[in-house]
């Protein structure tokens, strides 16, 4: 089966100038991926999921400033027209009512989740965030291209970007995760 050439990810528009936020009608950032929240990679079940996640194209994985995990999937949504309005604004979702655009990965830098593009990027994480985890991998699951050297190369070009702010009370445990998936695509866009 031949490879398909590769997608490039949706741009992100810059940060408005200090003070000013950048208006939805230009942007439409958030309506071109899904997250839905994961289990916390720290053992080698849960962290194999994520290079399974990432060996796909158009995936990424990320960690947010709470520490919470998702994996994110790069898809537009049909209705997102080509002047950045929803065709459907008056009976959009509910999870796109709730998103306070103040607080969106635009308009909130100070918010940016971590973000692995790669298996390679993740693994280097993974060895200095939990070496324990790594070295049981090692063996069975980490392909010969991502042992040691190869990480250090994905390690330097390793990025921050995608900031995700929840709204909302923060839950605990297998509710937090139910809730987070959802209030991460929430939004409450101005337009129609
Ligand atoms: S909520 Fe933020 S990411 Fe979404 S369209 Fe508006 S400015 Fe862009
Ligand atoms: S507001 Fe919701 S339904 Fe409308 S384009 Fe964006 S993601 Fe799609």
């Amino acid at each position: 089966m031949s490879r398909s050439a590769p997608i490039p990810l949706p741009v992100l528009p810059k940060p408005a100038a200090p003070g000013q936020l950048v208006p939805c009608l230009e942007c439409g950032y958030c309506c071109t991926y899904l997250a839905v929240g994961i289990n916390t990679p720290s053992t080698p079940r849960f962290a194999t999921d994520v290079l399974w996640y990432l060996y796909h194209e158009r995936v990424s994985v990320h960690r947010d400033v709470d520490g919470e995990w998702s994996v994110v999937f790069e898809t537009r949504c049909r209705n997102l027209q080509a002047d950045f309005k929803c065709s459907i604004y008056a009976q959009r979702p509910h999870i796109c009512r709730r998103f306070d655009e103040t607080g969106c990965e635009v308009n909130a830098p100070d918010q940016r989740d971590r973000v692995f593009h790669s298996a390679a990027e993740f693994l280097a994480y993974l060895r200095g965030w939990k070496p324990r985890t790594f070295a049981r991998m090692q063996k069975q699951f980490v392909p010969d291209a991502y042992r040691p050297q190869a990480l250090a190369t994905a390690a330097a070009s390793a990025r921050v970007a995608r900031p995700q702010r929840r709204p909302g009370t923060k839950l605990s445990g297998a509710a937090a995760r139910a809730r987070r998936t959802v209030a991460r695509r929430a939004k409450a866009r101005t337009r129609a």
